[in-house]
């Protein structure tokens, strides 16, 4: 694998500085963080986004059928891991992030907010070009179980319109915003919009309470093993600066950071 230099984590974390000092943070995933809640969208409705008739359609979600309907972690026999970003904020920091994971030869699944996906259309195939999984992190960001059916139900059909039209698939993967699980109608409502798993998490890196660089590589570190599913956020420069770090002790201790489609297969 190729090794990241001390060179380029600088110019990672200063990007990554630079961006929150121009307030491009995101809003957390889990249902008790610190982040600002989310400001209404004012987008438009988004234009036609066909995928180009020389790209191949996206891989569509799968079954797995030894595995439950809620997925927190993959097989503990093998030592391949996932690691899984909440999708939103600055797309430098985006950018920085899937370079970094393909400098080192690993593979990430990125869940996409719909309204991100307006504001930055091309991230959806900068995603899957780098071979990552890309999946459904609603359409606004907002406490999904704690909506009513019908706007639950929007949430995650409007983002998965987007991503059907941006890249041909709704994307492979669902995960529900502002809660690690979700509620049973939220379950029940990603089944009906075609995704068979939600996807959750066993190891919350912490990245979106900026407890700084080091925090976040200790916390993956330590909790680490096999089948682990990782929660990370783009938009949070502690992630870009820690990201080198972990992928190079999961290569020295042979733990393969590979997409989740990937660790269920
Ligand atoms: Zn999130």
């Amino acid at each position: 694998m190729v090794r990241v230099t001390t060179t380029d984590r600088r110019t990672a974390l200063r990007t990554g500085v630079a961006l929150v000092a121009a307030g491009a943070l995101t809003a957390d995933c889990t249902p008790h963080g610190a982040a600002a809640p989310p400001t209404p969208s004012t987008h438009p409705a988004p234009a036609a986004h066909p995928a180009p008739a020389t790209q191949l359609p996206a891989p569509v979600p799968r079954r797995f059928p030894a595995q439950p309907v809620q997925l927190t972690h993959g097989p503990r026999t093998r030592p391949r891991v996932a690691l899984t970003f909440h999708g939103q904020g600055d797309p430098g920091i985006a950018r920085s992030l899937l370079g970094e994971a393909e400098r080192a030869g690993a593979h990430v699944t990125v869940l996409a907010v719909g309204t991100w996906l307006d504001d930055h259309p091309d991230m959806a195939r900068r995603v899957l070009d780098g071979g990552h999984d890309l999946g459904n992190h609603t359409l606004h960001h907002l406490d999904i179980n704690g909506m009513s059916e019908a706007d639950a139900q929007a949430e995650i059909t409007g983002c998965a319109d987007r991503l059907r039209r941006l890249t041909g698939s709704i994307g492979t993967w669902f995960r529900p915003s502002r809660a690690i699980r979700a509620s049973p109608l939220v379950e029940r409502l990603a089944n009906r919009a075609g995704y068979p798993h939600v996807l959750s998490y066993d190891l919350d890196s912490l990245d979106h309470t900026s407890p700084g660089a080091a925090a976040v590589t200790r916390q993956v570190l330590g909790e680490i093993r096999n089948g682990s599913v990782v929660s990370l956020h783009f938009g949070f420069p502690d992630t870009v600066a820690a990201l080198p770090a972990v992928l190079e002790e999961l290569d020295r201790r042979g733990l393969r950071a590979v997409t989740t489609t990937e660790l269920l297969s």
